[in-house]
């Protein structure tokens, strides 16, 4: 048997689970359930892959072993299992990139830490909110040897050698004293349990055997219509799909009809998760054909400017062991995700104010990206966005912008650059500011990208007001007299560091400015190029 240290960081996440910072005890249920669930699902599609993996699936279920004398809690599953390794990565270290953050989040806001704790996963850890010990017994599918797990989530674990565990795994609670006051209940109680269950695990399509009886419904939220499902069993599915454990902002449920039928069940988080902007952050999306799992993270069925959709797709029509390969090429798929996309942008169209913010602060980055990534939807999308400008601290939408600027005003103006700060320090914006003239302020890094691609919005032109001539109007076209000699001079001066030196009109309190030409990388995106060593 071997003893080892748990990682810093998970130590200190452990901490806070032990120390209750979740107010609600009863929910380390429905992790545990759902961990089992996927790894049902994942035996499934395993066995389907490898057809000559040695596992047995003629009756795969979750059960609840309670045992009111030893006090504990034995939840189980006959699914995928893990390895040694597995266990050693996945149970006793936080793998997830968000951690260091989240660490750093909890200490600086400690009075939402509550909250803040769900979008990272620790589910397998809730089981230290009611449980002072923890065994882990499981045996990988295929495989002869198990692994012994076991901590009281004092900094460290044991972990251990098993000749004769089942397939799947079984976690053992030893349970704390139940106490009312702490919302601690008796988790040795079948009632208990049951209510448990029909409350947040209702919809798992896997049985959750109690006395071997099946207690959840199974049926599939998704298939039920939409008068029938509470928004309770809605937010509750969200948890599950998501591993979030916040109410989502918005559902989306819907049902196609006719030569393609599917239905769908999408969610709009109301927080982003924190690898949101990562290189490996996954899509969303789950694929069912006809009630059962086919894959998760579907990227065929969502672009990745809405990577931050959660949800499910039911298809009717097509073959369990579709590939990723193919779905990508399916037409009806790419019909399907046409509409999906559709309905997703109309939906957040439709926000109330509030919740419109709310998607915007945490999601809208992402959907900028949409602007580049699907040119179909462009105009769409460009509805969608919020700008700050130069206006005031309120946000704008360009239908605002086109709809209160002055009368004479034929461009929509921005400023693109690395701050607000630095964007209102600009020598660019006086003459617009003089003119009484909005500027968007565009400080997003994708921002850089897609006024490249995006020339007009309702057939206005975008420009640049730092590059090219600006045409404000009252322009002179031909140099004053008296100042050829000047700009001849000073552009042989400049000659190493500028193309040309000419009057301008942008200016009214500052002598000079420096601007591109109409097809010049902006100085952020030259940096940026730097920085990638471009
Ligand atoms: P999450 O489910 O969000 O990934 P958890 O803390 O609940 O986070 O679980 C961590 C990982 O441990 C899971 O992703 C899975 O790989 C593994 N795991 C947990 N429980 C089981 C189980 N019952 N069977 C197989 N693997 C499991
Ligand atoms: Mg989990």
């Amino acid at each position: 048997m071997e003893t080892l240290e748990f990682q810093a960081e998970t130590r200190q996440l452990m901490q806070l689970m032990i120390h209750s910072i979740y107010s609600n005890k009863d929910i380390f249920l429905r992790e545990l359930i759902s961990n089992g669930s996927d790894a049902l699902d994942k035996l499934r599609i395993e066995s389907l892959v490898d057809s000559d993996l040695d596992v047995d699936r003629s009756d795969l279920h979750v059960a609840l072993t309670p045992d009111a004398d030893a006090r504990t809690l034995t939840v189980s599953d006959n699914g995928i299992g893990m390895t040694r390794d597995e266990v050693v990565s996945l149970i006793g270290t936080i793998a997830k990139s968000g951690t260091a953050e989240l660490l750093r989040t909890l200490r600086e806001a400690s009075a939402e830490s509550a909250d803040l704790i769900g979008q990272f996963g620790v589910g397998f850890y809730s089981s230290f909110m009611v449980a002072d010990r923890v065994t882990l017994v499981t045996r990988k599918a295929g495989e002869s040897t198990g692994t012994r797990w076991e901590s009281t989530g004092e900094g460290t674990y044991t972990i251990d050698d098993v000749d004769d565990a089942p397939q799947g795994t079984a976690v053992t609670l030893h349970l704390k004293p139940a106490d009312a006051e702490d919302q601690l209940h008796d988790y040795a109680d079948p009632a208990v349990l049951t209510s448990i269950v029909k409350k947040y695990s209702d919809f798992i399509a896997w049985p959750i055997r109690l006395d071997g009886t099946a207690i959840n419904s199974q049926k599939a939220l998704w298939a039920r219509p939409r008068s029938e499902v509470t928004a309770e069993e809605y937010n509750e599915f969200y948890k599950h799909v998501s591993h979030d454990w916040t109410d989502p902002l918005e559902t989306i449920h819907m049902k196609a009809e006719g030569t393609f039928e599917y239905d769908a069940l999408l969610f709009l988080p109301s927080r982003a998760p924190f690898d949101l902007y990562s290189r490996d952050a996954q899509r969303g999306v789950q694929l069912y054909v006809k009630r059962v799992f086919i894959m998760a993270d579907c990227e065929a069925l969502v672009p990745s400017y809405l990577r931050f959709v959660k949800g499910v797709v039911d298809a009717a029509d097509l073959s369990l062991n579709v590939s990723r390969e193919i779905l990508q090429q399916d037409r009806q798929i790419q019909a399907v995700r046409r509409r999906l996309v559709r309905k997703v942008l109309g939906t957040i169209k439709e926000l109330p104010a509030e919740k419109y913010a709310t998607f915007w602060a945490e999601f809208g980055r992402a959907l900028k990206e949409g602007l580049i990534e699907d040119a179909a939807n462009r105009e769409i999308i460009l509805d969608l966005l919020s700008f700050s400008s130069t206006r005031g601290s309120e946000l704008t939408t360009l239908r605002e912008y086109v709809e209160r600027r002055p009368e004479g005003q034929t461009e929509i103006y921005y400023l693109t650059g690395d701050s607000r700060a630095t964007i209102e320090n600009s020598p660019h914006l006086e003459a617009f500011r003089a003119k009484g003239y909005e500027v968007l302020v565009l400080t997003d890094p994708v921002d850089e990208v897609w006024v490249d691609q995006v020339t007009e919005y309702d057939g206005i032109p975008l420009k640049s007001v730092a590059k090219g001539q600006v045409d404000l109007g009252d322009t002179a076209a031909e140099t004053p007299a008296g100042f050829e000699d000047f700009l001849t001079w000073m552009s042989g001066a400049l000659a190493e560091s500028v193309k040309e030196v000419r009057l301008s009109t942008r200016l009214v309190d500052s002598p000079a400015c420096v601007v591109g030409d109409a097809d010049d990388l902006t100085p952020t995106l030259e940096k940026m190029f730097r920085a990638m060593g471009q």
